[in-house]
């Protein structure tokens, strides 16, 4: 039977684009390259273990509000199921599920032991207060304490969920269990074990990403024109560190729009605009507005879409211009649109390697828990760059060696490392 017929079908539009069936296809293709066997692809194309829970929770107004709190844990051959918690409207347990299978392959695909996962809750945190967001995200914890740990499943911030968030968690399961557990989070406050570094991580990685593929063409960052979609963690830091490397950011966008500038945008007072303006770009000075979908389709060196799934799509893929695409969000080119920016020879540097620099500040954060020596940022930064530099070359040698594009190079590296270890555990009973 297959997964499909389990999860249910949350949109049925005709433009609905499933991001698990996607998320199998990549793998079927990967699987396909490496003469997999069937059975093998079976049991990797299924969850481990779904897990949704009931999050009641009481507002300030004194209404009871219940919430879908969910869980994947996709695969933990190679260690405890790892991946971040997700606050957004847009959380279904069909794109909950995808992204637990892609933090499979990201982990393998990185060298560092853990498995796939992913939770999220169907909620837009800007519409709710902080106290309310507490115990959301307690209860939540809570309802999952049979179902995580540091040695079981260790969860991190994702869209919409931050370092706060995580201090809760970590407060929630240690209460819970009776003693203080750090190690069971990761991306948690300095105070309690978090790691120098995180926060800026997967921007850092993304930028680590892009300058070794430019350079690998010739180029440097200097002066290359670079529009970002999404300005939340990820994007900003990323924004951020390729501003300071010298290139020109000429756009950036949220939800709410965004903002353009031919001489490249001050990101710096960006960032200050931003913090000032409940996290929108809009209006920013020196600057002429630009939608979501016509920043897209600049002309520019670099595009990074680092917000949501499913924005370079069938639809828009013909007018994007960007020479190069690198992946900060977690899917968002389409599984078509993604073969016809092969065929244009577009470089698309996929999600499991581009955006994997959280991951690894956050296996970083789990070694130093566990050792109890923590590291300066200079320390963490390193070792995090060798991890994404590495992983990088693995996936240009591979994509040589087998004549394929960087995307189906990674998850032949991600997918044949897991299969290779479950072959080797073998199949209980
Ligand atoms: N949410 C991030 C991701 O998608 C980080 C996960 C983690 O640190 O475990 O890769």
């Amino acid at each position: 039977m297959s997964l499909k017929s389990l999860l249910p079908l949350e949109a049925a539009s005709p433009a609905y684009i499933c991001p698990f069936d996607q998320a199998c296809s990549y793998l079927e293709a990967a699987a396909k390259e490496l003469r997999l066997d069937q059975g093998l692809v079976e049991i990797l194309s299924h969850p481990r273990k779904v897990v949704t829970v009931s999050v009641p929770i009481k507002l300030d107004n004194g209404e009871v509000r219940i919430f879908a709190g969910h869980r994947v844990q996709h695969a933990d051959v190679l260690g405890p199921y790892k991946g971040g918690i997700r606050y957004h409207p847009a959380v279904t347990l069909r794109e909950v599920s995808a992204l637990a299978m892609l933090m499979t392959w990201k982990c393998a695909l990185l060298g560092i032991p853990y498995g796939g996962a992913k939770g999220g809750i169907a909620i837009d945190p800007k519409s709710y207060s902080v106290g309310e967001l507490e115990r959301i995200s307690r209860r939540y914890i809570s309802e999952l304490i049979k179902d995580i740990g540091p040695s079981v499943d260790i969860p991190a911030p994702d869209m919409g969920t931050s370092a706060r968030e995580m201090a809760w968690m970590m407060d929630t399961y240690s209460v819970n269990v009776g003693h203080a557990v750090p190690g069971v989070v990761t991306g948690k406050p300095l105070s309690i074990g978090g790691s120098r570094g995180r926060e800026m991580a997967t921007g850092r990685g993304v930028m680590i990403i892009i300058r070794e593929a430019l350079a690998d063409r010739g180029k440097s960052l200097v002066g290359v024109r670079v529009v970002i979609q999404g300005f939340g963690n990820v994007g900003s830091a990323a924004a951020e560190l390729l501003h300071q490397a010298g290139a020109k950011i000429i756009a950036v966008s949220t939800g709410a729009g965004g903002v353009f500038s031919k001489d490249g945008l001050d990101i710096p007072a960006l960032k200050a605009y931003a913090a000032e303006n409940r996290k929108s770009v809009v209006g920013f000075p020196q600057a002429v507005s630009i939608s979501n979908a016509d920043l897209l389709t600049l002309p520019c060196d670099v595009l990074i879409p680092a917000a949501l799934e499913n924005q370079i799509t069938g639809e828009n893929v013909n007018k994007v211009q960007a020479k190069m695409i690198a992946e900060a969000a977690n899917g968002p080119v389409t599984l078509e649109a993604n073969q016809l920016l092969g065929v244009r020879g577009v470089t698309v540097l996929p999600d499991i390697l581009a955006n994997a620099g959280g991951v690894v500040v956050s296996y970083l954060e789990w070694v130093q828990g566990l050792s109890y020596v923590f590291w300066d940022e200079e320390r963490v930064n390193r070792e995090m760059e060798n991890l994404m530099v590495r992983a990088y070359r693995q996936v240009v040698q591979q994509s040589e060696v087998r004549q394929v594009p960087l995307r189906l190079a990674a998850y032949t590296l991600g997918v044949g490392r897991v299969a290779q270890a479950l072959t080797d555990r073998g199949l209980y009973p």
